[in-house]
């Protein structure tokens, strides 16, 4: 490729909107545009490394006996009605109606589709295992779009779904496909860590993330450097440490005039958050619950969601608190009448507590669990962070951000049951399927890797997804000589089909080396008149300071020399 022909033109600065590492570069890299809120255009420096990924995945899931096939973006609203999930999709659905007032999906995920299809063409154990799958753009109204292409509202995804007999079936689907992810990270060269992760709105019962560690990540991963435990914080589990051993005391009232966050309490007390019992409101499908745990700890939605089984969980507003005879701010188990109240397991690890006295200005001093107060449930509930135990060889936790790269589920039967895919097992019996849903994420894939790896020049692609191989760059091309032979070399490696960018822009060294390290074009080729005398040209790789002279003739098989030299040293790690 020409880079005077190349559409898409490097910028020196990113516009201010783009916060994070990877949607700077990209930007600025000329790689991809915006078009609105999480909606990009790929330009062909981004498309070509977005193929690259796609063509990786694809040789993947193809070797671990997937097929692909192509389903449709317009989903009937019915099929998500007979599933139930247009209800914990919610307002993430894009819908329309269309001109017979149908109402339509744009496909978020494609359960629903895929069971349909399956309950027409599986009809025996005999059509099973199946491994199907498709890498197609899915549409998901995201609240905040953000970080470029890490958190978009459209976006191209692989996504391979499994059909067994039986659980047993599933569980080797997922060890399979979790094989077969471990390679295409491999092959990306991007380190990321398998993690326990809490199955949202696709619902089912265990599913795994893929993780790669990044400050800019949205999501946080607990993790023990020990054993290898690692979970998403909102799956994690940590083992709490008690807050302290004393003999029960009796229950105090005392005034805390103007105390009324934890915070305030325990300061103005002159103890501990951990030594303090917190009160948290929230609705849940309507109804107001209490919740209680102790003041250093923090609710964790999911587990509380999946502890309820609740569709609509949200914080109470003051108003749906204040109706209920609460006095916020002072609010307290200790008492309390009408409403339910469910309690983290943190209250038992501890004791006389701090807590409201639902009078305006007083708490209690020495509460205790169960002696002064009753609960409905108790469980744990709280958000696990890192210097909590390990659940399982209890050393101390660890928390780093991480950029979820691909996601796997096993569904079970759920959504079989649903929508009736159903096959006869061997006694002749109607049993429905065993599903499992595996998904990555192209673009935001893609951007891991930048956000990965880089420097303050630019991009750093590894060989297998860089948009091209080789950046040709002669310098003074005003020098007849110099163009004629930067004409012979990049014709001899496009006949060897190496992936050639030439920059044959009349630019000063200064423009095309900077331009070069932005793009993160792996090796860089210099030619100059100097190089030219020596009938030498200088090769650079992206991450290496050091230069080699390679000699012009038999210069193609040279260069294919060092990069097969390259991509061997990778597969190595
Ligand atoms: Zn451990």
């Amino acid at each position: 490729m020409r880079y005077s022909k190349l559409f898409g033109k490097t910028l020196r600065q990113a516009p201010a909107e783009a916060e994070s590492i990877s949607h700077q570069l990209l930007l600025r890299s000329g790689m991809i545009a915006q078009v609105a809120a999480g909606v990009y255009s790929y330009l062909p420096l981004g498309w070509r490394a977005l193929k690259k990924i796609e063509q990786i995945i694809r040789e993947e899931m193809n070797n671990a006996g997937g097929q692909e096939l192509m389903l449709p973006v317009l989903q009937p609203f019915e099929l998500w009605q007979q599933s139930g999930r247009n209800i914990s999709f919610g307002q993430s659905l894009f819908t329309l109606t269309d001109r017979k007032q149908h109402e339509l999906v744009l496909g978020p995920t494609h359960e629903e589709i895929i069971a349909d299809l399956a309950r027409r063409h599986v009809q025996s154990y005999r059509d099973l295992p199946l491994l199907l799958y498709q890498i197609q753009t899915k549409f998901r109204d995201e609240p905040r779009p953000r970080g470029g292409l890490l958190r978009v509202r459209e976006f191209i995804m692989k996504d391979l779904y499994s059909f067994d007999v039986n659980d047993d079936g599933l569980d080797e689907s997922y060890k399979n496909m979790s094989q077969a992810y471990k390679k295409i990270y491999a092959r990306l060269d991007l380190p990321a860590l398998m993690v326990e992760a809490d199955s949202g709105a696709i619902g089912g019962k265990d599913s795994h993330e893929f993780m790669v560690i990044a400050e800019s990540g949205d999501d946080e991963i607990i993790y023990c450097p020990e054993c290898g435990y690692a979970a998403n914080a909102e799956k994690a589990q940590g083992v709490k440490t008690r807050a302290n051993s004393e003999a029960l005391l009796s229950v105090e009232e005392m005034a805390t005039p103007g105390a009324e966050t934890i915070e305030e309490v325990a300061s103005f007390v002159g103890v501990p958050l951990n030594r303090t019992l917190k009160a948290v409101f929230y609705s849940v499908d309507g109804e107001l619950v209490f919740i209680v745990i102790r003041g250093d700890l923090v609710v964790n939605e999911t587990k509380l969601r999946n502890l309820l089984k609740c569709s609509g969980l949200r914080l109470a507003s003051e108003d749906e608190v204040s109706g209920t005879g609460v006095i916020a701010g002072f609010a307290s188990p200790m008492g309390i009448k009408g409403v339910r109240v469910i309690a983290d397991n943190s209250i038992t690890l501890g004791s006389n507590f701090i807590a409201g006295a639902n009078k305006q200005g007083y708490h209690f001093k020495n509460a205790n669990y169960p002696r002064d107060f009753q609960v409905d449930l108790i469980a744990d509930i709280a958000l696990a962070r890192g210097g909590d135990a390990c659940p399982r060889c209890g050393s101390e936790l660890t928390s780093a951000g991480g950029i979820e790269v691909g996601h796997i589920f096993k569904l079970g039967t759920f959504i079989s049951e649903k929508m009736e895919a159903f096959f006869l097992n061997q006694n002749g019996m109607s049993q429905p399927i065993v599903m499992g849903s595996y998904g990555i994420g192209l673009g935001r894939l893609l951007a891991a890797m930048i956000e990965q790896s880089h420097d303050d020049k630019g991009i750093i692609w590894s060989l297998p997804v860089a948009p091209y191989q080789v950046y040709l760059c002669p310098i003074l091309l005003n020098d007849p000589a110099v163009a004629a032979e930067a004409e012979k070399v990049y014709q001899s490696l496009e006949e060897k089909g190496m992936e050639v960018l030439f920059d044959d822009r009349n630019e000063s060294p200064g423009v095309k080396f900077n331009d070069a390290d932005l793009l993160g074009i792996p090796l860089r080729l210099t030619l100059s008149p100097r190089t030219l005398k020596n009938q030498r040209i200088e090769a650079k790789w992206r991450t290496e300071e050091e230069v080699h002279l390679l000699p012009l003739d038999g210069l193609a098989t040279g260069v294919s020399e060092l990069l097969r030299e390259k991509l061997a040293r990778q597969s190595v790690v």
